[in-house]
This record gives structure tokens, C-alpha cells and sequence, in this order.
């Protein structure tokens, strides 16, 4: 991809495009035309606004751009979920993915609806510097944080995969990358995401999953964005989680939990726990007291995940027994559990794998050493 001077739209909000049109002696309204443009029209140039003039649509288009990555690759898995290849300038390779939902319900009148759930997961980094064991995104090691505009890009490239009624309704943050580690664009994209003016989309549908970076978790509950923080457990002692993530070596599970009660106490929001199941070594009954005891001390919900094999990798996914043990343990216990259902598995679209085949690509790009 060539260089392109433009400023990218995406990394800029309303008031940011405002002022910019300003400069450019264009009325300040005309940044909200824009972006119902973009958010609700699904245009991808310039030229398709048609309520603006064309003089102005032309010098919009030599000032910025719309999409800088390359869409590489679309795959549909057979339970609908979508997975998106990009490639941003500079060669770095991220994949996005929507996960379909229609839930049946019933409202207060006792009529029969359906949810149509769209959920987006995104990523903030090309690879990931934390390196997880068991982890496909892992093993390519940090290559770049991406920008504000690449996060939004990512949830606007999957809108217009869409049907024309349909919209994203949810948003995790759990795609390549850890988010806290990229804490400014994270904390933008959520605004952005949650801008009326742009997706409009609640901050309790926002979920934002980190290993536990204890400053950083503390600093999300200062910042007015109230999503679901959701910790990447994996494992209920520290001494098991030094062995299947790095960067457990650095930071105790205690100052996650205080950390973790704070957010909780600051912003009233419910935490959840993410637990990857690892056949045999995290899936034993002192495992699931463990946990258990971790859950009430942060008054977390927690959602068991059943692992996605990744080839080369030595960890195997449990069997529907181990998981049929281990959640009512957790259960008698008073802790409000769930377990993930993988979706995408035929794409490997799903927890973990993100990237794997596109290692060898990816390997291309020297990764770049980033620690705490
Ligand atoms: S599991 Fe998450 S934090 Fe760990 S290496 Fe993979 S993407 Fe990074």
C-alpha cells in the first residue's frame, strides 16, 4: 500500500471532524452529515454524499480517506460467523469478527420477538505482546499497536457485511491484542463507539477483556466509559498462571482482584472472569474452588471457554464431562457461571486462533519487544 498523507476520518470524533471542516472553510454541519454517512448509510467514498456538492466532496477526498486497510479476505463459517482479514499500511495483518445471535423472547405483553445480536470483536494490536501458551495470536509476538481509526474501521468494515436492517449491537474487545496495553486509542474507540452521532451502541454492551493490568484497570474506572470489563483469568493461582501467561510473572493475582474491586466500586459495573479451559491443567475440582473463591472475592461472573486447538501447540480442549464437573462446583458456590459456546470454529474464528494462518505472512513484519 502506498503512503498516503491524508488524516484517516475514522481517528477523528465529531468535534475533532468539526474542526477540521472549519479550517477548511466548510460549515461546521457538515461534519454530522458525514458521519451519518459513514455510521448510517454505509458509504465508502466521498463521491456516494450526495447531499454535498461535489466541489466539496472532491476536496474531502484529497484531505482524507475512508478505508486505509485492505479487506484481504471475507470467510463465512457455517454458523454464520464472519471473519475479516486486513492489512493496514506498513503490511501489519489484524482480523475482526461478527457473531450473529437470533434469540427467541418474550416481551411484557407475552408477545413472541426475536434478538437479532450482531456482536463485533475487534482487536487493538497487530499480534500480541503478552504470549499467552496456549494462544495462536501469541506466538506472532507484538508488531504494532493500531490507531484509533483502524479499531473503528474494523467495526465499520463489518457493518457493511451487514443486511441493510441490521446493525451491530455489541461490541468485545477481544480480538488480537491486549487492550490495555493500547489504553488511549481503547478508551477513543469505546467513545467513539458509543457517540450517538457514530454506533450509538451502549456502554454496558461494550466489553473491554484484559490479562489484568492493575494501573491501567484503574485508570478505565476513572474515564467515564462504563463497559464490562472481562479479566482473562485462565488459571486460579498465580503460580499456574506464571506457567501458561508471561506476563502473570510481573503481576499478582491480588493486585488484579484489588484493582478489579475497585472498577467494580467505582462504576458499579459487574466484572467478568474469562476462563479458558486447558484439558488437565487448569479443569480439577481444586481448580474450580479456586476459582470460586477468586469470583466471590470480586463479585464476578465467570465464563468457562472451551479451548480452541491450535496445531503445535501442546493444550487440549476438555470434554463436555470435565466441563459438566467443573461448572456445578462453581455453582454450589453461589457463583453465576456460564460456558461460551465457540463460534467460528470452522474459520478459525474463534478464542485464540485469530492470525494463525496468516502466521507465516505476519512472520514477515519484525515483531517489536514491548514489556510492563
Ligand atoms: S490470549 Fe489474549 S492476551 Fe493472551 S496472547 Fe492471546 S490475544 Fe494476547
Amino acid at each position: 500500500m502506498m503512503n498516503d498523507s491524508r488524516t484517516a476520518i475514522f481517528d477523528l470524533n465529531l468535534p475533532g471532524l468539526e474542526n477540521e471542516l472549519q479550517a477548511m472553510d466548510m460549515p461546521r454541519f457538515r461534519a454530522k452529515q458525514i458521519f451519518q454517512w459513514l455510521f448510517e448509510k454505509r458509504a465508502s467514498t466521498f463521491d456516494a454524499m450526495s447531499n454535498i456538492s461535489f466541489a466539496d466532496r472532491a476536496r474531502l477526498a484529497a484531505r482524507f480517506t475512508i478505508f486505509t486497510g485492505e479487506m484481504v479476505r471475507r470467510q463465512q463459517a457455517t454458523d454464520g460467523t464472519e471473519k475479516v482479514l486486513l492489512r493496514w499500511p506498513g503490511g501489519g495483518l489484524t482480523e475482526t469478527v461478527m457473531i450473529p445471535c437470533d434469540d427467541d423472547y418474550t416481551d411484557e405483553s407475552g408477545r413472541a420477538l426475536v434478538a437479532h445480536r450482531r456482536t463485533a470483536c475487534l482487536s487493538t494490536q497487530v499480534g500480541c505482546p503478552v504470549g499467552c501458551a496456549f494462544c495462536a495470536s501469541g506466538l506472532l509476538g507484538f508488531k504494532a499497536n493500531l490507531t484509533v481509526g483502524q479499531v473503528i474501521e474494523q467495526a465499520v468494515r463489518l457493518t457493511h457485511q451487514l443486511e441493510p436492517q441490521r446493525r451491530l449491537t455489541n461490541i468485545v474487545f477481544m480480538g488480537m491484542g491486549e487492550p490495555l496495553a493500547n489504553f488511549e486509542v481503547t478508551v477513543a474507540a469505546v467513545k467513539m463507539l458509543m457517540a450517538p452521532a457514530a454506533f450509538g451502541i451502549s456502554g454496558r454492551k461494550i466489553t473491554v477483556s484484559t490479562v489484568g493490568l492493575p494501573p491501567q484497570i484503574r485508570r478505565l474506572a476513572e474515564v467515564g466509559v462504563p463497559v464490562t470489563l472481562a479479566i482473562s483469568l485462565h488459571a486460579p493461582n498465580d503460580e499456574l498462571r506464571r506457567q501458561i501467561i508471561p506476563w502473570a510473572k510481573a503481576i499478582a493475582m491480588d493486585e488484579i482482584i484489588a484493582a478489579g474491586q475497585h472498577y467494580f466500586q467505582t462504576t458499579g459495573r459487574e466484572l467478568t472472569l474469562e476462563y479458558i479451559m486447558l484439558d488437565g491443567l487448569n479443569t480439577l475440582g481444586e481448580h474450580a474452588d479456586q476459582l470460586a473463591g477468586i469470583a466471590k472475592r470480586l463479585r464476578a461472573n465467570v465464563n468457562l471457554i472451551y479451548y480452541n486447538e491450535v496445531p503445535d501447540l501442546p493444550f487440549r480442549r476438555p470434554s463436555g464431562n470435565t466441563m459438566l464437573a467443573f461448572q456445578p462446583q462453581l455453582r454450589s458456590r453461589g457463583v453465576n457461571v456460564h460456558v461460551r459456546q465457540s463460534r467460528g470454529r470452522d474459520i478459525a474464528a474463534a478464542c485464540g486462533q485469530l492470525a494463525r494462518q496468516d502466521t507465516a505472512q505476519a512472520a514477515a513484519i519484525p515483531a517489536t519487544p514491548l514489556t510492563l
